[in-house]
């Protein structure tokens, strides 16, 4: 190779988080050193595979030479590992951005998460995605010499790095496309320059890649082990979709996982199918067992591959899966469509629409069966992603009645906010002439579950489901009923609990309504415009107050959360409803001097209590010392 004499070599700075990264990932994932090799061989694969996919439209760039390899090679005088491919390769600008920054959204959120403790933080750093830096963990020096397919022979660059804050980068030249990547080893890990020790860690992490892994044979000479010339595949190199179950381990179908899901993780679930007849195709997806750290931003990537007749056509192929199920991570493989597919095409293409319905109906009968068979699963599964399944509620309406079979929800009926309840196990629980499904939705677990609104439901001994997920009330709106049974919220509306009380009670009910309707009046006067109406309730046992929006307005949970986020919500007068045994209900019966303080600390009390912000917080803790003083006095 001779030095490119108008292009001197030149030392660049890491962008900070990748010195982080470096440096938290060396001491980390040590004990997982191996997967270096996993990550790098991945990357090899890649980069076949979108050569193998440019190469389509534009056959010059495989040079003559399309079989695609990936080669792994040492050096035991040099103690150094090589790994090599003959995929798309990199230009300069793509080196300097893909081997000294870190292009992912989110990264800054999760380098604030990581927390100094080596354990949890390689966990955290697995989620993230170790990638090409992993190499750093076996070697302290790493040179990475590439050309980009198409290029002229004089195009091609030399990176190299110590790890540290810096590397170099200059134009070489290099005769065949494709990147070849050269680890100059530590100290302590010659183990790594065997090639059965090598061949072991291919074949565990590596097998299912679908180019051919190739390493020299060894024979012995003179009683010495030495590399010869000849090839071998070490790999299985066939598409593992495409192979029949049977012939899968478990341990491949994880193994694979990891490579198609960017994760450092083994997967939660998965389902393998070939689907015959009018369509053909192939889907291997997977649930994962944790959310991306990049889970909430719509941009993220890696979602669900696309091949045509294995050919690999594109990474997060969005038209593939609903965007509910945006975890979902895997292949599918048309026999259908036409090579030369685009993200335009695919948007509008009937074939794309089958698949998709397909492999959302796959998923959600996987997720039925972990619901039922692998309790422990599913939680894992709601837990990390419940919270997006939720949101096809409201996108998905052919499949509304599933997905509302697979929501879980906190409830009175459990102590804590992990412990949930299915909508079937609800209405198994629910009381003799009980009709309505009955839920409350406040900004925190806390917050619903010490809602003065399920005051009579406790003494009732009626379950409630406790909702505090932002999406709950958005997808509360699309599901209005469950298995015939309406859905309905103990905050919205006069409550009538239809059959589960007696004629007494509702006569006993009348009665006091009654015997209120001076001190109703009386309270509406003086709150004026803050309330629509002021009525007497049989919800509440032990606060004297509470508000309760009107059967058609919004819940005043929905219409704060809408103020939070900047939009204009119809402002709607919420109804105070008052408890006609409360002490201080019954006092306000005699009270007249101090009426009108009494009535607002009434109203802002049960502001308050279900989550709300006072107007004027100085003026109610004024009034509340001035009455203490009063009754103390
Ligand atoms: P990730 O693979 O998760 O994107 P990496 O840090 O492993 O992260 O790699 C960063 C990028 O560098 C890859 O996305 C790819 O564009 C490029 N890259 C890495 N290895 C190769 C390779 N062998 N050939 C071509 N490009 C590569």
């Amino acid at each position: 190779m001779t030095e490119n004499a108008t292009n001197s070599r030149e030392t660049l700075g890491f962008q900070a988080e990748v010195k982080q990264l470096l440096q938290l990932m060396i001491h980390s994932l040590y004990s997982n050193r191996e997967i270096f090799l996993r990550e790098l061989v991945s990357n090899a694969s890649d980069a076949c595979d979108k050569l193998r996919f440019e190469g389509l439209h534009n056959a010059a760039l495989f040079e003559n030479d399309s079989d695609m390899a990936i080669r792994i090679g040492y050096d035991k005088t040099a103690r150094t590992l090589t790994v090599s491919d003959n995929g798309i390769g990199m230009n300069r600008d793509e080196v300097i951005n893909n081997l000294g920054t870190i292009a992912k959204s989110g990264t800054r959120e999760f380098f604030s998460r990581l927390s100094g403790d080596q354990q949890k933080d390689a966990h955290l750093i697995g989620q993230f995605g170790v990638g090409f830096y992993s190499s750093f963990i076996v070697a302290d020096r790493v040179t990475v010499l590439t050309r980009r397919a198409g290029e002229n022979v004089g195009q091609g660059v030399r990176w190299e790095s110590d790890g540290g804050g810096e590397f170099s980068i200059e134009m070489v030249e290099k005769a065949t496309r494709g990147t070849e990547i050269t680890l100059h080893l530590r100290d302590g890990q010659d183990d790594l320059l065997e090639g059965h020790k090598l061949r072991g860690i291919i074949r565990k992490y590596s097998n299912h890649i679908v180019q051919p892994i190739l390493m020299k044979k060894e024979e012995w000479k003179d009683d010495k082990q030495q590399l010869t010339d000849e090839d071998e595949t070490v790999n299985q190199a066939s598409a593992l979709w495409a192979r029949s179950k049977n012939e899968i381990s478990d341990e491949q179908y994880r193994e694979f996982y990891k490579h198609v899901g960017h994760d450092f993780d083994d997967p939660l679930a998965w389902t393998h199918v070939r689907v015959e007849g009018r369509q053909e195709y192939t889907q291997l997806l997977y649930i994962p067992a944790h959310a991306p750290f990049d889970m909430w931003d719509r941009q993220s990537r890696h979602g669900v591959k696309l091949y045509v007749r294995r050919v690999f056509i594109m990474d997060d192929a969005e038209q593939l899966m609903p965007l509910y199920l945006r975890f979902v991570r895997g292949v599918v493989d048309s026999s259908d469509l036409p090579l030369n597919v685009s993200r335009e095409i695919l948007q509008e293409s009937k074939d794309i629409e089958a698949i998709r319905k397909g492999c959302t109906n796959k998923v959600l009968a996987l997720l039925a069966d972990l619901a039922e068979n692998d309790k422990e699963k599913y939680a894992t599964f709601w837990k990390e992603f419940g919270k997006a399944l939720k949101e096809g509620v409201g996108e998905d309406f052919a499949n509304k009645d599933k997905i509302a079979g697979l929501l879980r929800f906190a409830s009175t009926h459990a102590d804590t906010p992990e412990e949930t309840v299915s909508l079937a196990g609800y209405i198994g629980r629910m009381k003799e002439g009980q009709e309505k499904i009955y839920y409350v939705t406040a900004e925190t677990f806390n917050a619903a579950k010490n809602s003065p609104h399920l005051e009579v439901f406790r003494k009732k001994g009626i379950e409630v489901l406790l909702m505090s997920d932002r999406v709950d009330e958005w997808a509360l709106s699309y599901l209005t009923e469950f298995d015939g049974k309406p859905l309905a919220s103990v905050a919205k509306g006069g409550l009538d609990l239809g059959k589960l009380e007696d004629e007494a009670e509702k006569q006993a009910q009348e009665k006091r309504a009654d015997e209120f309707k001076e001190l109703t009046g009386k309270i509406k006067s003086s709150l004026a415009e803050r309330v629509k109406e002021v009525r007497v309730t049989h919800r509440l046992t032990d606060s004297p107050a509470c508000l309760v929006a009107d059967e058609h307005d919004l819940s005043g949970n929905l219409a704060r959360m809408l103020k939070a986020a900047g939009q204009k919500a119809p402002v709607s007068q919420p109804i105070l409803e008052i408890n006609p045994q409360h002490p201080v209900v019954l006092r306000l019966k005699t009270e007249e001097k101090r009426f009108d303080d009494w009535a607002a600390v009434l109203f802002d009390q049960a502001l308050l209590a279900e989550g709300g912000q006072l107007d004027d917080p100085a003026t109610f803790v004024r009034r509340i010392n001035q009455l203490m003083l009063e009754l103390g006095g």
